[in-house]
């Protein structure tokens, strides 16, 4: 299975040579993946932000399953179904209100896209035509498409090799570290004020991650930013896109981001959790304002639709998968995550190796002094049952909501084994 893989397939932010270890899948349930090998692992990363409930859960099986039997996806254009119609009325239902319309897709990157494209057509429809760039903050990341790039931190995102095909955005620093964020001092509060102030005539919006800073760095910032944001979007009249791709759906311990500060954005984007992992699908949700001003405004359309837009299964299956998340108690769930995420990466955080540690909701996370050698520390990882991708200096651990206690401390017990193996001789 390896050989033909090497030989065939690509795989994420990877070489075509790539020379890193590879563990084939047979199945997976609840929170346990099982290798080919025979091999059991315990899932620290629920398949990068996706799998709340687990894998292989029976609801979502059932609900995708019905579906199945209907009908698996018919054209969005003059066609609508069920499945996309109440699953847009529940997200309606669980965000603020001024959010209306629902815009489906394949991917987050392509929400983010779409979003970027819903800021520029407001701004056409209001006659602002010079108002199509975007400000970000460095550290962000809204994914790999070449206009979710041009916003994504351009060293991450390794600007240099794609620069003359990038769009020009504007970039301001990132929001402080929570524990050192202080509104009246705070340096990227005043550099983003500044900046919209003497370039809001060109500026669609503003995008950010809200409260976490995902793949970018997995940076947590202080909610009085986000509200201090929202003032000074509105003061100099750009929009305020949320992308809550990664932190939507109670990874924080919030609902979403934006209610740790009680803050509403213009456009939301939302993604991966969406379907609790089952399939691709994003959305991208506008205020009543934006859909109207666009509506009203030749050409009086919006100028984007997917071939599989509002795909059936990915529908019925995310609308499964909000159901499930309301029928328990995640808030509690994602509390207790976070209790013995904080007690054990305390403890962890004691090794030399280790810069920092932080924790928000059901993300607790590692800052290495050192880039972590990937292939060898997984490695380490899968000998020991847990399943973990760190990234450049970060290691982190975000399981399904519905670990237990005790899965989570057999978890961070063996990550602390790892962590002092690989790291032994400081
Ligand atoms: C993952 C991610 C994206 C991109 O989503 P894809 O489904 O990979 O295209 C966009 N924004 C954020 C914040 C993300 O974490």
């Amino acid at each position: 299975m390896i050989k033909d893989d090497k030989l065939f397939v690509w795989h994420p932010y990877a070489s075509a040579v790539d020379k890193n270890p590879l563990y084939a899948v047979e199945k997976a349930k609840g929170v346990y993946i099982y290798l080919d090998s025979g091999k059991k692992l315990i899932d620290g990363m629920s398949s990068w932000w996706c799998v709340i409930n687990g894998y292989n859960h029976p609801e979502l099986n059932k609900a995708i399953k019905q579906q199945v039997d209907k009908f698996s996806h018919i054209m969005f254009g003059g066609f609508t179904h069920n499945p996309a119609i109440q699953l847009a009325k529940k997200i309606n239902e669980i965000t603020p209100s001024s959010l209306q319309k629902v815009f489906f897709s394949d991917s987050g990157s392509v929400s983010v896209e779409v979003a970027m494209k819903f800021s520029i057509q407001y701004w056409y429809s209001q006659n602002k035509t010079s108002k199509k760039k975007f400000l970000t903050v460095k550290n962000g990341y809204h994914g790999d498409t070449i206009g979710t790039m041009s916003i994504s931190d351009p060293i991450n995102g390794m600007h240099s090799i794609f620069n003359k095909s990038l769009l020009k955005q504007i970039y301001v620093a990132k929001p402080e570290d929570a524990r050192l964020y202080n509104k009246k001092t705070s340096k990227s509060l005043q550099q983003m004020e500044n900046t919209l102030k003497k370039l809001n005539s060109s500026i669609a919006a503003v995008i950010i991650e809200p409260i976490l800073q995902g793949a970018g760095g997995m940076r947590i910032y202080h909610s009085d930013y986000l509200v201090q944001l929202r003032k000074l979007c509105n003061k100099y009249n750009v929009l305020l896109i949320l992308d809550e791709v990664a932190t939507g759906f109670g990874r924080t311990g919030k609902l979403f981001g934006f209610n740790h500060a009680n803050i509403v954005p213009d456009i939301l984007c939302l993604g991966k959790s969406l379907t609790g992992g089952y399939m691709s699908l994003a959305a991208t949700v506008v205020t009543k304002k934006i859909a109207k001003s666009i509506s009203e405004k030749a050409p009086g359309i919006f100028m984007h639709g997917p071939t599989y837009m509002a795909n059936p299964l990915a529908c019925s299956v995310a609308l499964a998968n909000l159901n499930l998340l309301f029928s328990y108690d995640w808030e509690k769930n994602v509390k207790s995550i976070e209790t013995i995420l904080n007690d054990d990466l305390e403890k962890i955080s004691k090794n030399k190796a280790v810069k920092d540690f932080r924790v928000i909701g059901a993300v607790g996370i590692l800052e290495m002094k050192e880039k972590v050698d990937v292939g060898s520390i997984q490695k380490k990882f899968v000998q020991h049952g847990i399943w973990l991708r760190p990234f450049s200096n970060l290691i982190y651990v975000m399981p399904p909501y519905i670990i237990s206690k005790k899965e989570l401390k057999f978890l961070m017990k063996q990550l602390n084994t790892v962590i002092n193996m690989e790291y032994k001789d400081l």
